[in-house]
């Protein structure tokens, strides 16, 4: 080999290796965000789990979603693509990083409110997982001048009340919808601290430091809202949690856990 052909191929294999770089980059560009990597199979059908379950007791119905951080990189998450959660599969999760932005699409549809999640990941490092539903019995307490409060044990975490996102107050006159990354961070600013936060005309987001949290959350939100209408109903005064019992029970671990429920719901929802 002449010197002149060795240093032209060397020349050659730098020109490929910087095309291969350029493309790389390129790619990443064009495509988004890089994947966090696999992600443990146990989350993956724990958070199906948590789509059947959210569906069999009537918290989601074709609307409404739930999403779970992902396990290897606290700046991704896991969410279906747009599908009822009922039907969940595998194979509808989509990976996303905190903008809300896919990492692995293909083509799959997404839900149009999927900042709702992104915006609370982004701003509580402590959420593990985010419910969004519209559950009706919720409703009425996001329009109403009375609030939510903890009728019982079982809703303790609803401690003195929940902050309520008017999405006018930042956005004006739009369709009610959480569909951007203004609207998310709106909303997650009203949340805060508080483990779920209503939303006026619209539903509710639920937070919590794992699924079975934020799915219990969810049931047990529902549940407290519709005994809480029949107490009002009732048309005497009503006797809801005192502030130090609702801390007492989430200083006792928040009805253990949901360690007791989840195992029930996940093997439901997964026929085991
Ligand atoms: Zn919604």
């Amino acid at each position: 080999m002449s010197f002149t052909t060795h240093r032209t191929r060397t020349l050659s294999t730098v020109a490929i290796t910087v095309i291969a770089l350029l493309s790389t980059t390129a790619a990443i560009a064009q495509n988004g965000p890089q994947s966090a990597g696999p992600v443990d199979p146990e989350l993956i059908q724990d958070l199906i789990a948590a789509n059947r379950t959210l569906a069999s007791h009537g918290i989601v119905d074709a609307f409404g979603h739930v999403s779970v951080r992902h396990d290897k990189d606290p700046n991704r998450f896991l969410m279906s693509g747009s599908r009822a959660p009922e039907i969940v599969t595998e194979a509808d999760i989509i990976e996303y990083d905190l903008d809300a932005v896919p990492v692995n699409l293909n083509g799959r549809g997404q839900y149009s409110e999927r900042y709702i999640h992104a915006m609370i990941y982004k701003m509580r490092p402590d959420v593990m997982s985010v419910v969004h539903n519209h559950s009706p019995s919720v409703i009425p307490f996001g329009v109403s001048s009375v609030p939510i409060k903890p009728l019982y044990h079982m809703s303790a975490f609803i401690g003195d009340g929940l902050p309520i996102y008017d999405i006018r107050d930042e956005s004006g006159m739009t369709n009610m919808l959480v569909n951007d990354a203004a609207r998310g961070t709106a909303l997650a600013t009203v949340l805060g601290d508080e483990p779920a936060v209503l939303m006026r005309g619209h539903g509710v987001a639920v937070t919590g430091a794992s699924i079975p949290f934020a799915v219990g959350r969810s049931i047990y939100l529902e549940v407290n809202a519709t005994i809480q209408l029949q107490a009002l109903g009732l048309g005497g005064s009503v006797e809801y949690l005192d502030p130090e019992e609702a801390q007492n029970v989430l200083d006792a671990g928040e009805n253990t856990g949901y360690t007791r429920p989840w195992e029930l719901w996940r093997r439901s929802a997964l026929g085991e």
